[in-house]
């Protein structure tokens, strides 16, 4: 294991160059970068209370004004919450997904 091979030579197994910071595994430029993608990755997948509300809201106001609450672009069908774009997609995956579930079960 190249990983355990550098934590073990106190060197930094993430660019296997540098040596490890003290009771760290990762040298001080990378433990830099760590910490930068991982503040990038928080701010990207904002699971926050106020985003979801944002959400609930958005979904509510589609439904409200009949737009379709999965591409918010398109009228909705009549009395449904999709439009028929979406509908079509989702019966597309569906039919996918049935056939090949039909096709495994085929094969036993
Ligand atoms: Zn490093
Ligand atoms: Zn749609």
């Amino acid at each position: 294991m190249r990983y355990d091979w550098y934590k073990s030579h106190g060197i930094c197994p993430y660019c296997g160059q540098a040596d490890a910071v003290k009771g760290k595994v990762f040298c001080l430029n990378c433990l830099d970068r760590q910490a930068v993608a991982a503040m990038v990755y928080r701010s990207s997948h904002d699971t926050t209370e106020s985003n979801r509300v944002r959400c609930r809201e958005r979904y509510r106001k589609a439904r409200e004004t009949g737009i379709c609450v999965r591409c918010y672009q398109n009228k909705a069908r009549d009395g449904k919450a999709i439009c028929q774009r979406c509908f079509m997609r989702i019966r597309e995956k569906q039919a996918v997904y049935q056939s090949k579930r039909r096709k495994e079960g085929d094969a036993k």
